[in-house]
This record gives structure tokens, sequence and C-alpha cells, in this order.
């Protein structure tokens, strides 16, 4: 009997599109999109700008390229921006926010940007220090396993980021999960910041793509760093019908992700090598420390893999598991099962 496929949580871009999804892409009406038309990518901007009451939005390739864009559109060589600590800006895109963007990343606090965090990392303006021009928030918070900077803490910070004449950008590759733990209004969220991206192909399931949403102006500008970044593309719509079903029809179900990574995490939180706070467990991301003195998250993940169970190492002593569309109640068990045997 052949076994049965690993339990891949570690990511949630491993899903593959549905049949559905499939038969959507393979119907969409395209066109070219450097002429601006494809009528199926500018449905999809049009929605996503409206869905969190914003002007314009911008189909991307990537959520790396998003948040370049934001970078090269909203500062110049030379600023400061002031991000939460382990920033996927600043930590997962190969360096370009120096590279490509000329920017100095500051990291401050534990992740989630808080005002007072903010405050104080402002650089003086005088001539030895870089202009802060930028505050960066990412939501929900990768390195941190998934956790959710507040609707209330983000509207603080728009008040701060517009009395100091800064901007407020929020990578929300995974903003949909915040939504739907939170059940709050989108339109709520895109009137908190000047400028914010979200990712199809994490929880959403797409094959491929983000969404840049702005002004108008904004997203014109946006579009020529796309293109320089060599990101414009022609016949999208068939990347881009895959985002609008995604949009109707994989977003109320993130819900199911958020249950499973939360019944995962009170089994594991009862393990004795294993270091978890439940209220941290916020979204479909669960991680965890190990104890060294029981094994190295490597070991971990090696050991697990043998049996049937697929996570990653974000730490030496710290393991990420992420809960997905291609992830059932049954597979749950497994991964549950597993780590028992591992880790009681
Ligand atoms: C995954 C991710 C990105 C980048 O997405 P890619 O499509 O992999 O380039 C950006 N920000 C956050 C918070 C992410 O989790």
């Amino acid at each position: 009997m052949t076994p049965p496929p690993p339990v891949d949580l570690r990511s949630d871009t491993l899903t593959r599109p549905t049949p559905a999804m499939r038969h959507a892409m393979a119907e969409a009406a395209v066109g070219d999109d450097v002429f601006g038309e494809d009528p199926t990518v500018n449905a999809l901007q049009e929605r996503v700008a409206a869905l969190f009451g914003h002007e314009a939005a911008l189909f991307v390739p990537s959520g790396t390229m998003a948040n370049q864009i934001a970078l090269q559109t909203w500062c110049r060589h030379g600023d400061d921006v002031v991000a939460g600590q382990g920033a996927h800006v600043w930590f997962y895109e190969a360096g370009a926010a120096a590279a490509l963007a000329g920017v100095q990343v500051s990291l401050v606090g534990d992740g989630l940007l808080t005002p007072e965090d903010l405050l104080a990392a402002i650089k003086p303006d005088n001539h030895q220090t870089a202009p802060t021009t930028l505050a960066w928030v990412e939501n929900t918070h990768n390195r941190s396993g998934g956790r959710i900077l507040p609707l209330a803490t983000l509207q603080r910070l728009h008040q701060t980021t517009q009395a100091h004449g800064l901007r407020l950008h929020m990578d929300g590759a995974r903003l949909f999960n915040a939504i739907v733990a939170t059940q709050t209004d989108p339109a709520a969220w895109g009137a908190s910041v000047d400028a914010l991206s979200i990712c199809l192909s994490k929880g959403l399931g797409c094959p491929v793509g983000s969404v840049l949403v702005g002004s108008r102006a904004w997203i014109w500008r946006a579009h020529r760093a796309r293109k320089m970044l060599g990101g414009a593309m022609r016949q999208a719509g068939i990347l881009a019908a895959a985002g609008l079903y995604a949009l109707e029809h994989h977003v109320e179900r993130l819900a199911e992700d958020h249950r499973r990574a939360r019944a995962f995490a009170s089994e594991a939180a009862h393990l004795p090598a294993v270091t978890l706070r439940l209220e941290d467990v916020q979204t479909n991301i669960v991680a965890f420390g190990i104890d060294p003195a029981r094994m190295s998250a490597d070991d971990f993940v090696a050991r697990a893999a043998q049996r049937g169970l697929l996570g990653y190492a974000i730490a030496p002593t710290r393991v990420r598991l992420v809960f997905h569309l291609d992830i059932d109640d049954d597979s749950l068990q497994r991964a549950v099962d597993i780590t028992r045997e591992l880790l009681a």
C-alpha cells in the first residue's frame, strides 16, 4: 500500500488551484494588460480597490514585488522606514529594500508596530540622520506566527503618521486572515492606511499574484515602478481570474484554517517539550518553541518529515506550521499524532 501524501504545513503557499478555480482561469476573458486591455485584470483591480474603499489597485506578480514597488513609490534613496521586528520586507526579500529601493529599515518592537515604538524611532530632523518618511506594518505578522495587528492600533498609527508627516503602508499578505479572524470590514482597514497590499497566492489559494491598493495618483506611480521591475504582464487575466474566484469562494473559509490551527495548538501546548502561548495563535499559523534538550527544530522537522508531517524551522528552537486550503481534519489529526509521538 502506498503511504498517504505528507501533511504539508510548511506554508500556505503550497496550495494547488482547485478544479473550479482552474475552470475560472481557463474561461477568463483576456487582453494585453500592458495596454490596459485585459478585462479580467481590470475587474480584479476594481474589485479589490472597492473592497478596501480606495480609488485604484494594481495586480502584481508577487508580494515581494508589491513591497518593493511600495518602497520605491513612497520613498527616496536614503530614506528611513520604520517597521516591526522581523518584517518580511527586511528579512525575506534578498536585501531588495537596500539594493533596489535604497532605503534603510529601522526595526522596532516585537513585530506588531505600536504608535509608541514608531514615535520613539522617528529620526530627529538634523544633518546626521536619515529622514523617516514611511511607517510599515505587516498584517498578519509572519515571523511571529500570524499575530494580528489590531484595527484600533492601526487607526492610532495612522493618526501618528498623519501628525508627523509620514506615510503608513500595510504589507497585508495575510490581511484576509486578520479580517476573517476579527470579523471586520475590509474598508475599515483600508481607511486606516495610505496604501496596502494583499496576497492571492497564500491562504486564498491562487497560483500567482498580489494586489496593491491606494489612491489613483499613487497607483499611477506604482504602475511605472512595476514596469521598471519587469512586472508588467500581458494576458494576465488568466491569473486575475483565479484571484476573482478566490475572493468569492476562499475568504470566509479561512476561518476553517484558523480553527484547525487553534485545535493543533491546544493539543501541542500540553506537550512538555513545547513552548506555546495559545493567545499568540490568532490565525492560520502555529509557531512553537521546542526544548533544545529534547531536540532542535531541524531535528523535529527531519523526524516529522519521515513520519509524514512537513514543517519549517524558523529558528534553532522554533518550528512553524501553517494551515491552509489543502488541509482537512484528517490531516490535522495526523499532524497532532506525529507531533505528540515526537515531543510527548
Ligand atoms: C509571503 C509574504 C510576502 C511576499 O510574498 P511573495 O509572493 O512570496 O513574494 C510579503 N509579505 C509577507 C508578510 C509575506 O508573508
